[in-house]
């Protein structure tokens, strides 16, 4: 990927990030991926030399910077050959802070950030359930009050590393989806709350129970199966107000759209977190140049009929094209976190360079902005695939051995095209808050 566009101090970013992920190879990658282990040794060498915490204030260990310096560092790491899956071993624990800087009173981000930031707890982020799926309105897991703690009971599935950490951002429901409530956008979205979980306790106590998921790709992450069994939460741990946990997920979008009560809120506002897809946006990107870059290396080298594969334009041209497209979306993302860092921003003293200015955005501008977070995911995840397909096409048979990486890129590009939010959610999102085409109404 290249560094037009970029700030000197963008540059730095990308060269550290660079030297950290020189030591673990495609060759480490691989084996993890093949052996089906976990791949925990890139995050600890991430947040020694200080980048876990590249969002994060200073005054907890962060370096202060903007989500345009988070995205080139995602975008960097999966680009050397660490793919989704690579990403996905930190990327919770860059975001997901997020919510809690925001909605934390300062006593719990003294308590909660500083050993995120320096790599000693993990964190993982627990939304999506089997029974709800985008729908996240829907979610049943139930936190019921107790005196001074919550009962968690419920289950969860997708849940990246949840092996590995040590805490989860848990949305549950506090107060019971009864049917007024689903036919009432305010009700429904009023019942669900924000838990920053020491799940290490409750696997530890037996409370909560994590069954991996064999999947497709990025075998050296975990994705899991939670299950909490009057799992308690201390009240202390909650992030926020009871029952704005959905506002808060959604925060990085800053608004959630006032619809007649008539109106069920469509899962296509089940946008979590813009600072979360401009992240994909860019791991999809580093992913899409790694796999173009080894094809067209491969091109070049591979000599059939007499001259290199790479002299056909048959091969030349889809490599072509996936170059032009991912250029395309290497300007939408970077366009958009600098418009994210302007608008929104991560910390109110950020030094990213591109925040210029800090005021109170309009209505008109969030809704934009959070249009193009969504485009800039669609159009990043889509050319990564297409970079990704062509790549195998190119190698050829070799395309499908595990040799040559490119096979596994392939199966790690489904990811940013399913998650956090699919690409028929994106198209419905864009059609019906920017394309004006009607809402979805209950029947
Ligand atoms: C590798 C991986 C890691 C993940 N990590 C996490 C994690 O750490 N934490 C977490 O909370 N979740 C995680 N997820 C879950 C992920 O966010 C969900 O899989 C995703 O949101 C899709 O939800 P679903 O799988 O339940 O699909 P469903 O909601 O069942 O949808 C199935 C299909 O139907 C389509 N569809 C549904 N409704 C509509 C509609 N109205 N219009 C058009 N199409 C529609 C969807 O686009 C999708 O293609 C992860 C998923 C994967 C695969």
């Amino acid at each position: 990927m290249s560094t037009t566009g970029l700030t000197q101090s963008q540059i730095d970013i990308r060269e550290g990030v660079q030297k950290i992920c020189a030591q673990f190879p495609d060759e480490y990658w691989a084996e993890k991926d093949s052996k089906g282990e976990y791949a925990g040794d890139l995050h600890p060498e991430l947040a020694k030399a200080g980048y876990i915490g590249i969002c994060m204030p200073q005054e907890y260990g962060g370096a202060d910077l903007g989500i345009s310096e988070a995205a080139i560092m995602m975008a960097t790491i999966a680009e050397s050959g660490a793919g989704i899956a690579g990403c996905q071993t930190v990327h919770a624990n860059v975001y997901a802070t997020i919510p809690l800087l925001k909605f934390c009173t300062r006593s719990q981000q003294a308590r909660f950030l500083p050993p995120l930031i320096s790599g000693e707890e993990r964190t993982c982020f627990g939304v999506t359930e089997p029974d709800s799926g985008l729908d996240t309105l829907r979610l049943s897991t139930r936190a019921e009050r107790v005196g001074a703690v919550y009962r968690v009971s419920g289950q969860k599935i997708w849940i990246t590393n949840a092996q590995a950490s040590s805490r989860m951002v848990l949305l549950a429901r506090t107060s019971p989806l009864d049917s007024q409530a689903q036919s009432d956008s305010k009700s429904s979205s009023k019942g669900l709350t924000l838990l920053y979980a020491d799940i290490a306790r409750g696997k530890r106590e037996g409370s909560v129970e994590v069954r991996p998921i064999e999947k497709m790709g990025g075998r050296s992450v975990d994705a899991n199966q939670v299950f909490f069994d009057n799992f308690e939460v201390p009240v202390s741990d909650r992030v926020g107000d009871e029952g704005d946990g959905f506002k808060i997920i959604l925060h990085g979008m800053k608004y959630v759209p006032s619809l007649p009560s008539s109106y069920h809120i469509h899962p296509l506002t089940q946008i979590q977190n813009s600072a979360e897809r401009i992240l994909l946006s860019a791991e999809s990107l580093g992913l899409g140049y790694a796999a173009l870059k080894r094809a067209s290396s491969y091109a070049s080298t591979r000599v059939v009929f007499g001259r290199p594969i790479g002299q056909n334009q048959g091969i030349q041209h889809p490599l072509a094209r996936s170059w032009c497209e991912l250029e395309a979306a290497r300007a939408l993302v970077l366009g958009v976190a600098r418009r994210f860092d302007e608008l929104v921003g991560v910390t109110s003293s950020s030094s990213s360079p591109s925040v210029q200015t800090k005021r109170k955005p309009t209505k008109e501008e969030l809704i934009e902005l959070g249009a193009s977070c969504n485009a800039a995911k669609y159009v990043a995840a889509e050319a990564a695939f297409r970079a990704c397909e062509q790549a195998v096409m190119t190698l050829g048979g070799m395309g499908y051995a595990k040799e040559y990486h490119v096979e596994r890129y392939l199966r790690e590009s489904f990811v940013p095209r399913i998650a956090p939010v699919s690409r028929e959610m994106i198209l419905n999102f864009i059609g019906q808050k920017v394309l004006g085409c009607t809402y979805y109404r209950i029947s």
